[in-house]
């Protein structure tokens, strides 16, 4: 069994923003930029955009948060956003999800300048990423991608098992695995029998939010296992949804959990921001 280490490749992708930003600030005098919108005082989501924060710093980028209340107004929300896809300074617009019930996600994230949606949560993005197009693609199942391609997995023809079909990390993970010519399967909640779905699958990648929910029966002799799921466990360590000790005593891949997927996702947001500021500097030539 070997490890996926998303911690060491996230480390090298963080290098070659860090090197591109400064190539593109020496060109162009341009220095890419990041808003991220945080409504609340959620501590998970509290820590996120404070890792995103430093991530931003150390790669050079300028970034800037709107923290608001969790009582804040959705038109004060949504000047906000209209004023950063105004803004030249900012290429990219992250809005920290989830946010209170008064507001109207949907309505928010279609706000969002699609150029600007680093994210790629807008529909706009979302389309191009089913067409298979070029544009803004969720960061999570981006970094799933680019995880299993350094390690050479190969998902073609490969039967992958999508557990979790959320619009944030399952349907785009989904979209991405098809997109490199592997036959899909998503189940969710409501999906009768997950084992008989698991054990078929050559990939078993999992984002539900369950502790254990993928345990060693459930996993066919050396197939890959991408833990997408972040968990608090009762004595405060953060797990997967993967029983991690039993099932990586079968599997030939495996992400940890710390420091698998986690670190990729904060070094694609990273890369799609220089992408946006790479678009916007070539428009304006
Ligand atoms: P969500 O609540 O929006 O979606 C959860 C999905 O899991 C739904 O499709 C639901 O049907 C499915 N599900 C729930 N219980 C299930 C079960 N028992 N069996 C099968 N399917 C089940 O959550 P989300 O925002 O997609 O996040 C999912 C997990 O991924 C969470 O643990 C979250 O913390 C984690 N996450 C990690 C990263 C990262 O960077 N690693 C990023 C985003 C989310």
């Amino acid at each position: 069994m070997q490890i996926l280490d998303g911690k060491a490749l996230a480390k090298k992708i963080e290098q070659s923003v860090a090197d591109e930003v400064a190539t593109l600030k020496a060109q162009t005098n341009r220095t890419p930029g990041l808003a991220v919108i945080l409504v609340g005082q959620d501590p998970a989501s509290q820590a996120y955009v404070s890792m995103k924060k430093k991530a931003c710093d150390r790669v050079g980028f300028y970034s800037v948060s709107h923290e608001m209340p969790e009582d804040i107004s959705q038109d004060a929300i949504e000047n906000t956003i209209k004023m950063m896809n105004q803004n030249p300074n900012i290429d990219g617009i992250l809005v920290q999800l989830p946010l209170p019930p008064q507001i109207d996600t949907t309505k928010i994230l279609e706000l969002v300048d699609p150029a600007k949606d680093v994210d790629g949560f807008h529909p706009y993005n979302v389309g191009r990423l089913v067409t298979n197009l070029d544009g803004f693609v969720p960061c999570t199942p981006l970094g799933v991608m680019k995880l299993l391609q350094e390690y050479n997995i190969d998902v073609k023809g490969k039967n992958c098992c999508v557990v979790g079909a959320s619009n944030i990390v399952g349907k785009p993970m989904a979209s991405l695995l098809l997109n490199a010519d592997a036959t899909v399967e998503i189940c969710h909640i409501f999906t009768d029998d997950l084992k008989k779905h698991t054990l078929q699958a050559d990939i078993i990648l999992v984002g539900v939010g369950v502790i254990n929910l993928i345990k060693e029966d459930m996993v066919k002799d050396g197939a890959v296992i991408i833990d997408i799921g972040i968990n608090r466990a009762d004595n405060g360590k953060l797990v997967g949804d993967v029983d991690f000790e039993n099932v990586s005593k079968k599997c030939s891949y495996i992400t940890p959990v710390p420091g698998g997927v986690g670190p990729m996702t904060i070094a694609m947001l990273l890369s799609n921001t220089l992408k946006a500021a790479q678009i916007n500097v070539q428009k304006k030539d």
